[in-house]
């Protein structure tokens, strides 16, 4: 790909790209510029010596990484998540565990991070691990609250997988509460939300919540 007058391209951090997800380091010029313009006035609103060379490229650098972070914006999960399903008779609990998640809570724009856990039992249609793991990552990558970030994820997979149930499960960690407010440094906050037959089974959702090793609440 080559840079033309409206995207540009660097090493690094970038934007993944809507229909391989490969990174391609891709930003929108006009966006970017603005960004840098406004990041540059933030520094010099609270920063005593804003022209230090530290902070030259810094404006820069976050225009581009504040777009890393919200590049989930530019991904339509369900989409993704449909062209990538196989008939399949498969009938069992499907559980991916442990997968990263890096958010942004949307009130302070300051991260939260942990583990999401997603389990779904197929009705007729199962969909590549990775691809969860994807879903995960298309939805923490926005302005978020982790509350949301949960049912967002349960839907999309509720939604184009049409499974018997789907489950799951965050635990984070919130840096606005670690760092700023009431400084809980140790505290984790736990989220879920289920569907289908993990609501209706109480043991199917015990056995959900064993298998990921979690004590919810
Ligand atoms: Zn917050």
């Amino acid at each position: 790909m080559e840079n033309n007058a409206d995207s540009y391209f660097v090493k690094g951090a970038g934007v993944i790209d809507e229909v391989d997800y490969t990174r391609i380091e891709r930003f929108n010029k006009e966006k970017t510029e603005k960004l840098i313009s406004l990041y540059q006035d933030v520094i010099n609103l609270i920063e005593p010596i804003p022209g230090r060379d530290g902070l030259k490229d810094t404006p820069e650098r976050v225009a581009r990484s504040i777009q890393y972070l919200t590049h989930g914006y530019n991904i339509d999960p369900v989409k993704m998540l449909e062209s990538a399903t196989f008939e399949e008779d498969y009938k069992q609990m499907v559980i991916v565990k442990d997968i990263e998640i890096f958010s942004l809570c949307e009130h302070h724009i300051i991260p939260f991070y942990g583990k999401a856990h997603i389990a779904y039992i197929p009705d007729g249609k199962i969909t590549g691990l990775s691809k969860i793991a994807r879903v995960a990552d298309a939805f923490s990558r926005r302005l978020q609250v982790q509350e949301r970030l949960t049912m967002q994820i349960r839907d999309c997979i509720q939604q184009s997988l049409n499974p018997m149930g789907v489950a799951v499960v965050i635990e984070a960690h919130h840096l606005c509460m670690m760092m700023r407010g009431i400084q809980k440094q140790n505290s984790v906050t736990t989220t879920s939300a289920f569907t289908g037959i993990f609501l209706d089974e109480t043991k199917t959702r015990e056995e959900f919540i064993h298998l990921i090793g979690t004590k919810l609440h």
